[in-house]
Order: C-alpha cells, then structure tokens, then sequence
C-alpha cells in the first residue's frame, strides 16, 4: 500500500479510508503497527478536533444522547466522530454499538462518522488503540470527536485522560440516594448530565439532578475549573431537550480553560503521558519478542526464584541485555 496516497485519502475525509486506518492502529501484527505508525506521521497534528468523553452505566441513554446531541452538532455544520471503548466487549468478543443498530440516523449522515469498539485487547491496548483512533478522526477533519464508553470503572480514566471534557450521564434516581455513582468518576466529571427528564420522570429528574449539583459543590475546586464547574444539568434525549444548553456550557468551559492555558497544559501532559507508555509497551515488547532475552529473562527469573539472585540487581542486568542489543532480533 502506498501510505502517502492513503494518508491522503483520510486527510481527505474518505470514510472508507479512515474505517481502514483504525482497523490498521487496532491490529496486533508488527508490520501493522508499523504502517501505523507511518501513517500517523504521515497525516500530523495539524487538525484538532474538541475530543468530548462520554460515560454512562448501560440503559441510562448514551446512544439516544449521541445520536440526537451528534444531530444538533451536524446540524450546524460540525464533523462528528463517535468511538465506543467497551471493556466488556474484550471478554464477549461483541461491541455496544456492534451488536445492536444503534444511533441510525446519526450513522446515515454525512458528516458523521461512528466506530464501534474493537472486540479485543485489555485495558492497555484499548487506551492506545483510542488515542490513535482519536487523531485519524482528527486528521480526517473531523471538529468534535465523542469517546463513548460504559460505565464499570477503568475505562472512565482511560477516556477522561484521552479527551478534552468529561462527560457523565446517568438516569434519573427513584429516592435520593446518589445512585452508586463512585467518587472518583463524580471527580473526573465536568458535566452531569441528568437524561430522560421528560414525562412521568421529569419531576425525578429535577431532584436527581438537584443532588447532584449539591455533591458536586461538596467535592473540592478544581484549578482547571471556572466558577459554577462541574455542573449538573437535565436534559432528555428522547425529546432532544436540553441538548443545546449542555452544548453551550461545553464551549463555555473550553473557551475559558482555553484562555487560562489549562487546555493546552493538558493536552501537553497528555501528549507526555502518551509517550511516556509508548516506551513502556516498546520496551515491553523488545522483551517479549525477542527469544534470546525471554530466554534470559526466564533464566534470570528462575535465579531470582531459586534466592540466588536479587530482583532488583537481576533486573538491571536485564534491562542492560535490553539496551545493547540490536533493535531487530
Ligand atoms: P445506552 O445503553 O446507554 O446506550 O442507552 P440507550 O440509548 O440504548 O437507551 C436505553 C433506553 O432508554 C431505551 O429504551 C431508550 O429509548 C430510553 N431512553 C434513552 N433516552 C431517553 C430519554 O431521553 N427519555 C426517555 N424517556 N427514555 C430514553
């Protein structure tokens, strides 16, 4: 394949090209991740998109939000990309937008582009593979790249450190118990979003959405935060209420970490932190790929095992082999 020919076809927001790009960053096979890796340089950062996370338990409504918020987006002429990371699917080997026909309408439209998650992988891989996933959409123009994910815990972390804005959407609760929405995630949010306040459940809505603006004002300020951040809001899919009022307070919070210089400073540590795993798993996979030093490290493990010798003086010699051998074994 002639790579400057293909980059230029995602660059040119040929969404056939761009699904195959992603399959590409997805895949395990060196020679893959070589390609990839040229095409990723190849294609830059020039383009930007706002890169929005989006977590919410199953049922609570993400794909019906997606579809009707991703809607208004196109709407106004944005470029919107939906990427799902579903931990889950890595067991099932299915994908929650794979197995059902979800967000039909936004998935017919031009301007936008939907991924489902990819059947494999643990945590790691899904974070790498996302992040490149995020910059192919980016680099095929699109303007506002959603990473959906569902709700179980780790995945929120990954997603939130991959994206620009944090968003947590959950259903409206029965009681006014905080429905089991853990401290760390109510922490990562920037914006609740309280879905299906329509109907018989708005008036819950309405109470759910009060107690989460009062946890909220309960956990400590954040720098990267202006006043009034992070806040709870009702919205409903269903009857597509709310969706521009969330949009607006999305590009208020953006537009003032942007001119705080927040924005930038995490997308630098992001960027740091990217690389920074890059040459872990590189250097993970040196060790594992290359037979003569699993070898060593087998035979130097079985001497740590043995009491012969210490883990840490066995592991810097290991890490020295690493070092002076040649890159290709
Ligand atoms: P997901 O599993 O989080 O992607 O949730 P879905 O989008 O598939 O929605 C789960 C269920 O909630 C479906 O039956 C939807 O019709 C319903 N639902 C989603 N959004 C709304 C809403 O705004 N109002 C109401 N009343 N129901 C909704």
């Amino acid at each position: 394949m002639d790579m400057s020919e293909f980059a230029a076809r995602v660059a040119a927001g040929d969404r056939r090209a761009l699904a195959r790009a992603i399959t590409l960053v997805e895949s395990g096979r060196a020679d893959h991740r070589t390609q990839a890796t040229a095409l990723l340089e190849a294609l830059g950062t020039a383009r930007q998109a706002l890169r929005i996370g989006l977590s919410g338990t199953p049922g609570v409504g993400k794909s019906s939000f997606i579809e009707a918020f991703g809607k208004m987006l196109t709407g106004q002429g944005h470029r919107v990309a939906v990427l799902a990371v579903d931990p889950s699917s890595a067991r099932s080997g299915g994908s929650i937008l794979g197995d059902k026909t979800r967000m039909e309408r936004l998935s017919r439209d031009p301007l936008a582009f939907i991924r489902p998650s990819p059947s494999q992988a643990q945590m790691g891989g899904v974070a790498r593979h996302t992040r490149e996933a995020v910059a192919l959409c980016e680099a095929a123009g699109f303007d506002v790249v959603l990473v959906e994910t569902v709700g179980v815990g780790q995945s929120e972390t990954m997603v939130a450190e991959l994206t620009d804005l944090f968003v947590l959407l959950i259903a409206p609760a029965g009681g006014d118990e905080l429905q089991g929405v853990k401290r760390g995630i109510m922490e990562m949010a920037d914006l609740i979003l309280v879905n299906k306040a329509d109907g018989d459940l708005k008036a819950a809505a309405t109470r759910t959405r009060a107690d989460y603006a009062g946890a909220l004002r309960l956990l400590r300020k954040r720098p990267q935060d202006p006043d009034g951040f992070p806040k709870a809001m009702c919205v409903s899919a269903a009857e597509e209420a709310g969706l521009a009022e969330a949009w607006e307070e999305m590009q208020a919070l953006i537009a003032w970490r942007r001119e705080s210089g927040h924005f930038a400073a995490r997308r630098a540590e992001q960027a740091r932190r990217w690389f920074e795993e890059e040459v872990r798993h590189g250097l993970l996979a040196r060790l594992t790929s290359d037979p003569a030093l699993r070898a060593r490290m087998e035979t130097l493990g079985d001497a740590v095992a043995a009491g012969g010798a210490a883990p840490g003086k066995a592991a810097a010699e290991l890490l020295g082999e690493v070092a002076r051998r040649p890159d290709k074994p």
